[in-house]
């Protein structure tokens, strides 16, 4: 196991956490001097915030531990490819290095849709690694939307049955 891949393997953590409460399974930790200083996953619906991303949550967490805006010696783990708000929170908080799991084409701003963590005329650009440990970090995404998808469809069978 690489050191990117065990990291991983706790963001992956927090995406269960994300699943078991019926919130989009995805997942992140930030990393200082080989140190887990933050770990989040998605709240979106329980907080019903916008801003409630797993990156965006393990952001604040560790400016707060560190007790700088400044990520400069972190690297964030995180098991969907940053949104266009995470990408644009890792640029203004320095983070250096960013790890993610599975790609998000129809809203990645990490190399997919936009690259926004390489664009040049930023002040600020953080290296991307994609791809580790994507197959389990997807299949989190895959099983969570069918599972939505089934339930849909019983409740919609449901309603059916009572007109
Ligand atoms: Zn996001």
């Amino acid at each position: 196991m690489t050191t990117d891949e065990y990291y991983m393997n706790f963001a992956i953590t927090e995406a269960e956490k994300a699943g078991a409460m019926g919130e989009v399974p995805i997942g992140a930790i930030i990393v200082y001097n080989d140190e887990i200083i933050a770990r989040a996953h998605n709240l979106r619906e329980q907080a019903q915030m916008p801003t409630a991303h797993a990156e965006h949550i393990a952001i604040e967490q560790a400016a707060a531990q560190i007790g700088s805006w400044r990520l400069e010696d972190c690297t964030l783990y995180v098991t969907l490819e940053p949104c266009v708000m995470c990408s644009g929170a890792i640029v203004m908080s320095r983070i250096p290095r960013v790890v993610y799991g599975a790609s998000d084409p129809k809203g990645g701003c990490a190399g997919s849709l936009m690259d926004l963590l390489q664009e040049a005329r930023f002040n600020h650009r953080a290296s991307v690694t994609a791809g580790i440990l994507e197959e389990q970090c997807g299949t989190l995404l895959k099983q969570f939307f069918k599972q939505l998808r089934n339930k849909k469809k019983i409740d919609q069978s449901a309603d059916n049955t009572n007109s």
